[in-house]
């Protein structure tokens, strides 16, 4: 392709604007350059969508991948999408319930807003309390190498 040809393309709400061309009839974009409201699988995924039963691509993704060469990507309607609920809800749990395992001392079981340590699970105090900084067996913590407690 020594130079690029723009084509005129109509949207679903009617407006007209432009592609690099038509692959197996559907307009192609390059990457950055696809209008809004056109998004791929996996934003869609990241969104918490998920395609309509039967909803086909409205247009084409073209971009290259180092070492991959071209790929092509399906473009989907976001507003023909649906909330994909049930994926969420169980997405949201496990997120929580790892949350909330990587806060909680292993120890003395409170709920911290940060993580513990995951070479310890156990809190600042409960490791001060224990001696046990995570360290491997046999070595000897410098007392500079202790980190400040907040
Ligand atoms: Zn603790």
């Amino acid at each position: 392709m020594s130079r690029t040809t723009l084509h005129d393309v109509q949207l679903w709400d009617g407006t007209w604007t432009w592609c690099y061309g038509f692959r197996d009839g559907l307009p192609v974009w390059k990457w950055g350059t696809a209008p809004a409201g056109l998004v791929t699988k996996s934003q869609l995924w990241e969104q918490r969508l998920r395609r309509r039963r039967g909803q086909d691509p409205f247009g084409l993704l073209v971009f290259r991948k180092r070492g991959c060469g071209e790929q092509v990507g399906e473009l989907f309607r976001i507003d023909l999408a649906l909330p994909s609920r049930r994926m969420s809800a169980r997405w949201r749990a496990s997120i929580e319930a790892m949350g909330r395992a990587h806060r909680t001392c292993r120890r003395c079981g409170s709920e911290f807003e940060n993580y513990v340590p995951t070479s310890t699970w156990k809190c600042w105090e409960c490791m001060q309390t224990t001696g046990d900084f995570g360290a491997p067996p046999g070595v000897e913590l410098e007392p500079t190498g202790a980190p400040v407690a907040a």
